[in-house]
This record gives structure tokens, C-alpha cells and sequence, in this order.
């Protein structure tokens, strides 16, 4: 790869985007966005030649990294043959992206409605979920991301996220498991899960089982934190679901394709929602494309009775293709197993071995290439590194951290006091333990703000 270094067309680029672009949820005089010149694999660099370790994979989408050359052939020769076609035809990329996807998908969730992201796939389930039972209401967890639109918005349990001029109609909220954070009433995976297990089936009788179309979970939440779920609570939630005659929507949005070392992060538990949300990872955010993987039982509802929803651009053609071609890459370079099996033997081992030195590590938690570092200030009472929503002096330590990590070259996704360690599932040992070294000089920033 050949770096492009020219300082002079980063600073027209900037300039451009300073005085044009307005950027998702930001202060829009506040931010300092980086001009990219150029992205390969696992790295992208400035227009200065800097060049850095992606260790967010985007916004935990480039799940083959950046520019495989398979995916953007396949974009090229879509482009060429048919670049666009209208949903209600039957188009080759999209058939054949279905396919793929239905066949990757657990239990019967065999049919694919094609979104162009994640929250508007959201949207489409609640809505499945909602006319399929004919009742209102849906569950969804604190300490969740669901999305940016209107509903997905709602859906997601994050107070910084939602707009002061609309309520949240139909949606209840309720406690997922936690259990660094749920120490009060759990001090085990065991317990922890039967408490969200008795806490979640109160609030169901409290509101009323008849009125509840849904319950959304991420599988493993992701941008509130990557809270693994304990043995057992996804089987007891989808349990309650049957008991309730409930919808399980599974959002697998950041968790899919790969990222837990399992093509959908339902099958490491061993469980099948009724629908299922994908986007990302299902074409490494080549082009726009979500979707729906909506069961048997659910299609059949909308078999003879329209279902009253669609898009423009539903499978679009160009994304389809990405999606094929990526679906492909990954089977074919073992991609899955590559997250599994270095995300086990490298990335865990070298994030634990990294909190044993760093009093400002307060829990290490994941699987695959799906990994957290919750920072706090003290490991004893678990005070947060920094305080929830904090800015400008407050968080003076996370942006410690990450100008550290920037120097040491890589570039780390920073949430509140957490860092999350998600590089491309085909990152090689090599660079991955450029990562972990970068990590450690980053972390020795945040260690100067503890008390330990
Ligand atoms: N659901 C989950 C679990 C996500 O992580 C995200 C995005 O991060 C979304 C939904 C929204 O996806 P999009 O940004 O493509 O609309």
C-alpha cells in the first residue's frame, strides 16, 4: 500500500467538510474530523502519511477490512451489468444475497427483507412483530443501541441518544444482565441471570403479557458496553417469549457475520429468535444494505396479506452484490474461524495480561474480536474512569487515552469509560499484537488518572 501524502488536498478536504458536512450525533463546532487519504486491510492513513491500526473496524463494520479486492471486483462488475433495479423484480445479486444470508441465518429464518441499515431493519422488525400479534407494546434493554431513526431511536436504552421532542410511545424499557454493574444483586453469572430472568417476567405481568408484540435484545450488546450474556438468559428470554406468545427479536446488527467468532452470535447460544436484524458485517459496509431474516411462522402472516412497508432501494443491486462477494471472501478465507481462533489464543490472553499491569482496567469482557475494556478510577468500588456523558475537563482521562493510542498508531473506539478492542475479523497475529502494544502505552495515559 502507498500512502498518499499531501498535506495540501487533506486541508481542502477538511476545509470542505468543516464548511458542508454536518456529522451524526456531535457538536458540530466541537469536532476535528481526520482527513483519510486511503484505507487497506486492516489500516487507513492521513493525508500527512500517518497511518493507523483500525481497531474500531469503522463503526465495527469492515468486518474483511478495507478494499478487498474480491468485493470491490464484484462492485465493479455489478455496476457494469446492472447498477440499480427496483425492489419488486427479481434480480440476481439480490436473490442470490438472500440465499446466502437464509442459509447462515439459525433455525427457519429463511426469508430476507432488505433494508439499506441497520436501525431502518429495526424499524421493519417492530413493525413485523407488531402486526403479526396485533398488540403494541415492545421491551427493549437499557444499555442497548438500536439505531438513529425514529423508533430504533426509542428502542435504544442510551438517555444521551434521545430526542427531548418525542416520547417513546409503546416502548418499555428494562434491565439486561451486567453483572459488573449489577454487584448489588448478583454476584455470580448465575444469579445475575436470574435476576434479569424474575425482573424481566415482572415487568411483563406489570404491563400486561397481552399487550407486548416484542422483546429486543442485541444478542451481545455491543456499543453499551459488549455485555456477554450469561449461560442461559437468551434461552430463558426466548422461554418467556413462547410462554407470553411473545416476538424474540434478536438485533444482530454489530454482532453478526463473524464478529463472535460465529457467523451470528445466536449460535454460540444456542438460540433462534423469530426475527433477526443484520447490517454491517453482511457486505464490511462496502454499500449500504440492513435487512430482516424473518421466520416461518412470521412470513406466513404476510403470505396472503400485504405487509404495508418497503423502500426504494430494498436490495439494492450494487449492495447485494458487495454482500455476495463478502459472504463469499469469508467462507472461502475462513474469516469466522479467524476471529474464533485469534480472538481466543491472542486478543483475550493479551487484554487480560494487559489489566494484570493496569490498575485502570476494571473488568476485560467478550468473545471473538468482540472485546471491552471498561476503565475506572479505582478497581475497588468500580468508579468510572470518567463520569457517564462527560465532556470537555470531565474527560480529560478518556482523551488521554486515546491521543495515546493515536501516537502509539492505531486508532481505538472510545465510549464514555469504556474502550472496545473490534479490529477486522481477518486482522493476522502480527497486527494484532501491534494493537495490544499500542493499547498498553495508551492505557499507562489512563492509569495516571486513577487512584491505584
Ligand atoms: N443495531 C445495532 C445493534 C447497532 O449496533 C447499530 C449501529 O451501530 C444499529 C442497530 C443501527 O445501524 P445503522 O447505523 O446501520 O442504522
Amino acid at each position: 500500500m502507498t500512502p498518499q501524502t499531501d498535506p495540501r488536498a487533506g486541508a481542502a478536504v477538511k476545509a470542505a467538510d468543516r464548511a458542508h458536512v454536518f456529522h451524526s450525533w456531535s457538536a458540530q463546532d466541537l469536532i476535528d474530523p481526520l482527513a483519510v487519504a486511503g484505507a487497506e486491510g486492516s489500516y487507513f492513513w492521513d493525508y500527512e502519511g500517518k497511518r493507523y491500526l483500525d481497531l474500531t473496524s469503522g463503526l465495527v463494520y469492515t468486518n474483511i477490512g478495507y478494499q478487498h479486492p474480491k468485493v470491490v471486483a464484484a462492485i465493479q462488475e455489478q455496476a457494469a451489468r446492472l447498477t440499480t433495479f427496483a425492489p419488486a423484480f427479481a434480480v440476481e445479486s439480490r436473490s442470490e444475497a438472500a440465499r446466502l444470508i437464509a442459509e447462515r441465518t439459525p433455525g427457519d429464518l429463511d426469508k430476507i427483507f432488505f433494508t439499506n441499515g441497520g436501525a431502518d431493519a429495526v424499524e421493519h422488525a417492530i413493525r413485523m412483530a407488531r402486526l403479526h400479534t396485533g398488540r403494541p407494546k415492545v421491551l427493549s434493554a437499557y444499555r442497548s443501541y438500536h439505531g438513529g431513526t425514529q423508533q430504533a431511536v426509542n428502542l435504544t436504552g442510551d438517555p444521551r441518544r434521545w430526542p427531548s421532542d418525542s416520547g417513546s410511545a409503546g416502548v418499555v424499557r428494562f434491565w439486561a444482565p451486567y453483572l459488573y454493574r449489577s454487584r448489588f444483586y448478583a454476584e455470580t453469572e448465575e444469579q445475575e441471570c436470574a435476576r434479569a430472568l424474575e425482573h424481566l417476567e415482572t415487568t411483563i405481568a406489570f404491563e400486561g403479557p397481552a399487550t407486548i408484540a416484542a422483546i429486543i435484545l442485541e444478542t451481545v450488546p455491543g456499543t453499551a458496553g459488549i455485555m456477554v450474556p450469561p449461560p442461559g438468559y437468551l434461552a430463558g428470554v426466548r422461554e418467556i417469549c413462547d410462554k407470553y406468545g411473545i416476538v424474540f427479536v434478536l438485533d444482530e446488527v454489530m454482532a453478526g457475520f463473524g464478529r463472535t467468532g460465529e457467523w451470528f452470535a445466536a449460535d454460540l447460544f444456542g438460540v433462534v429468535p423469530d426475527l433477526m436484524t443484520f447490517a454491517k458485517g453482511v457486505n464490511s459496509g462496502y454499500v449500504p444494505l440492513g435487512g430482516v431474516a424473518i421466520s416461518g411462522a412470521i412470513a406466513e402472516t404476510f403470505g396472503k396479506r400485504a405487509y404495508p412497508g418497503g423502500l426504494t432501494y430494498s436490495g439494492h443491486p450494487l449492495a447485494c452484490a458487495a454482500a455476495v462477494a463478502t459472504i463469499n471472501v469469508m467462507a472461502e478465507e475462513g474469516v469466522v474461524e479467524n476471529a474464533r481462533n485469534l480472538g481466543a489464543s491472542v486478543v483475550e490472553p493479551g487484554l487480560r495480561e494487559l489489566a494484570e499491569r493496569h490498575p485502570s482496567v476494571g473488568e476485560v469482557r467478550g468473545v471473538g474480536m468482540f472485546w471491552a475494556l471498561e476503565l475506572v478510577k479505582n478497581r475497588e468500588t468500580r468508579e468510572p474512569l470518567v463520569p457517564y456523558n462527560a465532556s470537555g475537563e470531565a474527560n480529560a482521562p478518556m482523551a488521554a487515552f486515546a491521543a495515546a493510542a493515536k501516537q502509539a498508531g492505531v486508532w481505538p473506539f472510545v465510549n464514555m469509560n469504556r474502550t472496545h478492542f473490534v479490529p477486522p475479523l481477518n486482522t493476522g497475529e502480527a497486527e494484532l499484537k501491534e494493537g495490544l502494544a499500542a493499547l498498553d502505552a495508551a492505557l499507562t495515559a489512563a492509569d495516571a488518572h486513577t487512584e491505584g
